[in-house]
C-alpha cells in the first residue's frame, strides 16, 4: 500500500484536506512508493494561525525551558540517526553513510541552539549620562517560515528551525514535496523532547503553499534554499510583503589547482566533491580549474579514480554513489553531456546510459568527466547538479582566478597549493562566500554562519552562526534614568537630549 505523508499542525498530524497529493519516488527502484499531501491557501492560513497563537507562550517561555527541549531533542536525533538517514536514502537516493552525514552536520545547528543564552545576552552598559543605563536585547520576530530544497531533506530545515525556536518564534517549515518523510520525522523527535504544539509545523506543497507563506501577513521572516530562480523569486515576493527575507540559491563552485599542489591530495578531493551524493550539493565541486602544466596528469589522476565509483542503491552498503532524484533531472544532467563535444569540451568519461542490473527503472547515470571546458559551453555556465566536473585549463593563476570571479554564481570555492602566499591572496581576491584552502567542501561548521555572494544568496543574512540568530530576532535599545530623590528638578529642556 501506498504510505501517506500528510502535514504537521499544532503538535499533531493533519491529514490533507485539499485533496491534492504528489507522488514521492524511490530514486533506485523508480517506484512512486509514497504520496504526499498538497496544502491549500487554507491549510497554510490553519499552520500560521496555530504557530502564531503558541508565539504567544513560546516567545515569553524562557531560555531554560528552550534549551532544556533543545538538549532533549538533540538526544533523541542522535539515538534516531540511522532511522532518519534510511528516510532520506529512501526517497532522495544518496547512499546511507552519506544521509548519516548530512544528519550529523545538522546535529551540529542543534549543538548550537541549545547554547543560545550565551548567543543571546544582551549589551548594557551603565552610567552612559548621569544615572543613565542603555541595554540592547534582542527578541524574535514571531511566525517565521522556511522552504527547503530537496538534496538535504533533514540538514537544510535543521539549518534554520533550531536556531529560530531557540531565540522564541514559533516555525512553519515547507520542506521539498520531493522527500518530506524526515522533516516529518524531526516534528515528531521535537513533540516527543516536549516542544508545546504549534511550535513547530510542516506544511507539504507546492508553489500554491510556498505563494501563501510568501504573501501572509502573520509570517514575520522567510528563509529560503534552493535553486537560484527560486531564490531571486522568493526574495522580490518577500521583500515587497514586508518580511526578513535570506533566500540561497544554485552555485557551480570552483577548485583551483596550482601547478605545486598535491596532485594525487588534489585529485582525490576533486573526485570525493564532484560525485559525491551524485552531485546534487549546492557545495559540489563542479569545475575543476587546473593551472600551468600540470592539467594533463591531474585529469588523468582523476580519471583513475572516477572510474573506480561504486553505483548503486543508496541502502547497499557498497554503494558509494545513488541514483539522481527524478528520472526528468537524469535526462536533463545527461543532456549537458551529450552536447559537450559540440561545444568544444573534450568527453574523457561519459556516463550517460548507464543502468544497474536489477534496478533498471532507478534514475542512474554514471560518471562524466569532460576536459578543456570552454567557458562559453553551456555545461560549464550551467549548475548541472549531477555527477559531471568539468575541467578548464588556464596558464595563469591570475586567469583562473578572473574565470571564478566572472562566474555569476559564488558559494563554495577552494584553491589546492602548497604555497601560503598564493592561497592567502586567494582567500582575499575570490568572489564567494566560502573558501577552502585544500578542503573542497568547505561548509561552515555550526557556529560560523553559511553562506554564498552573488546569485547564490539574496539578502544580507548568511544562515546559521551569528547571522542566524540575527535573522531570527530584532535588536531593541532601553534607555533607563532612575533619577535619585535627592536629584535637583531637570525642569523643561526643548534642546535634543544629550548626554552629560
Ligand atoms: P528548487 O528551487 O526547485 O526548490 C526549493 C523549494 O522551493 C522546494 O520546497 C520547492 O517546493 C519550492 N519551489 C519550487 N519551485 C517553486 C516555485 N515556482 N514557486 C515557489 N516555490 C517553489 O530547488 P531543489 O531542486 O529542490 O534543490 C536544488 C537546488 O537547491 C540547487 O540549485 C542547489 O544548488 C540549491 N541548494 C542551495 C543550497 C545553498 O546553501 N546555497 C543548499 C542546498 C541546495
Amino acid at each position: 500500500m501506498t504510505k501517506i505523508v500528510n502535514h504537521w499542525i499544532g503538535g499533531k498530524t493533519a491529514e490533507g484536506a485539499s485533496g491534492t497529493y504528489g507522488p514521492v519516488t524511490n530514486p533506485a527502484t523508480g517506484e512512486v512508493t509514497t504520496k504526499v499531501a498538497f496544502a491549500s491557501v487554507e491549510e497554510v492560513d490553519a499552520a500560521v494561525a496555530v504557530a502564531k497563537e503558541a508565539f504567544l507562550s513560546w516567545g515569553q517561555s524562557s531560555l531554560a525551558t528552550r534549551t532544556s527541549i533543545l538538549f532533549r531533542f538533540r538526544a533523541l536525533l542522535d539515538a534516531h540517526r540511522d532511522e532518519i538517514a534510511e528516510l532520506i536514502t529512501a526517497e532522495h537516493g544518496k547512499v546511507h553513510s552519506d544521509a548519516l552525514g548530512e544528519v550529523a552536520r545538522g546535529l551540529e545547528i542543534v549543538d548550537l541552539a541549545c547554547g543560545i543564552s550565551v548567543q543571546l545576552k544582551g549589551e548594557l552598559s551603565t552610567q552612559v549620562a548621569s544615572r543613565v543605563d542603555v541595554a540592547s536585547i534582542r527578541q524574535p520576530l514571531g511566525v517565521v517560515a522556511g522552504i527547503t530544497p530537496f538534496n538535504f531533506p533533514a540538514m537544510v530545515p535543521m539549518w534554520m528551525f533550531p536556531l529560530a525556536i531557540a531565540c522564541g518564534n514559533t516555525f512553519v517549515l515547507k520542506p521539498s514535496e520531493k522527500d518530506p518523510s524526515a522533516s516529518v520525522r524531526l516534528a515528531e523527535l521535537l513533540a516527543e523532547a516536549g516542544l508545546p504544539d504549534g511550535v513547530f509545523n510542516v506544511v507539504h506543497g507546492d508553489k500554491v503553499a510556498v505563494d501563501r507563506l510568501l504573501e501572509h501577513p502573520d509570517v514575520k521572516a522567510v528563509s529560503f534554499v534552493g535553486s537560484t530562480p527560486i531564490a531571486r523569486y522568493i526574495h522580490t515576493t518577500a521583500s515587497a510583503n514586508g518580511k526578513r527575507v535570506q533566500a540561497l540559491g544554485g552555485a557551480k563552485n570552483h577548485m583551483l589547482v596550482l601547478p605545486d599542489a598535491d596532485l594525487d591530495a588534489a585529485a582525490d578531493a576533486a573526485v570525493s566533491a564532484a560525485y559525491g551524493s551524485a552531485g546534487e550539493r549546492c557545495m559540489a565541486i563542479s569545475a575543476v580549474v587546473a593551472v600551468g602544466a600540470i592539467g594533463d596528469e591531474l585529469v588523468e589522476k582523476i580519471r583513475e579514480r572516477a572510474e573506480k565509483i561504486k553505483i548503486g542503491p543508496g541502502d547497499d552498503p557498497t554503494s558509494e554513489m545513488g541514483p539522481l532524484i527524478t528520472k526528468a533531472h537524469r535526462d536533463k544532467v545527461a543532456s549537458y553531456v551529450a552536447g559537450a563535444a559540440d561545444e568544444g569540451a573534450e568527453v574523457v568519461l561519459d556516463g550517460t546510459g548507464y543502468t544497474v542490473d536489477g534496478h533498471e527503472d532507478g534514475h542512474w547515470i554514471g560518471i562524466s568527466l569532460l576536459d578543456r571546458v570552454p567557458t562559453s559551453a553551456k555545461a560549464y555556465q550551467d549548475e548541472i547538479f549531477g555527477p559531471v566536473l568539468c575541467v578548464l585549463r588556464t596558464e595563469t593563476y591570475e586567469e583562473a582566478l578572473e574565470i571564478v570571479n566572472s562566474s555569476p554564481f559564488g558559494n563554495g570555492t577552494a584553491i589546492f597549493t602548497r604555497d601560503g602566499g598564493a592561497a592567502r591572496r586567494f582567500q582575499l581576491e575570490v568572489e564567494a562566500g566560502m573558501v577552502g584552502v585544500n578542503v573542497p567542501i568547505p561548509v561552515p561548521v555550526g557556529y560560523h554562519s553559511f553562506g554564498g555572494w552573488k546569485d547564490s544568496l539574496f539578502g544580507d543574512h548568511h544562515i546559521y552562526g551569528n547571522d542566524g540568530t540575527h535573522f531570527y530576532t530584532r535588536g531593541k535599545v532601553v534607555t533607563t534614568r532612575w533619577p535619585d530623590p535627592a536629584d535637583a528638578p531637570t525642569g523643561v529642556d526643548l534642546g535634543f537630549p544629550r548626554n552629560h
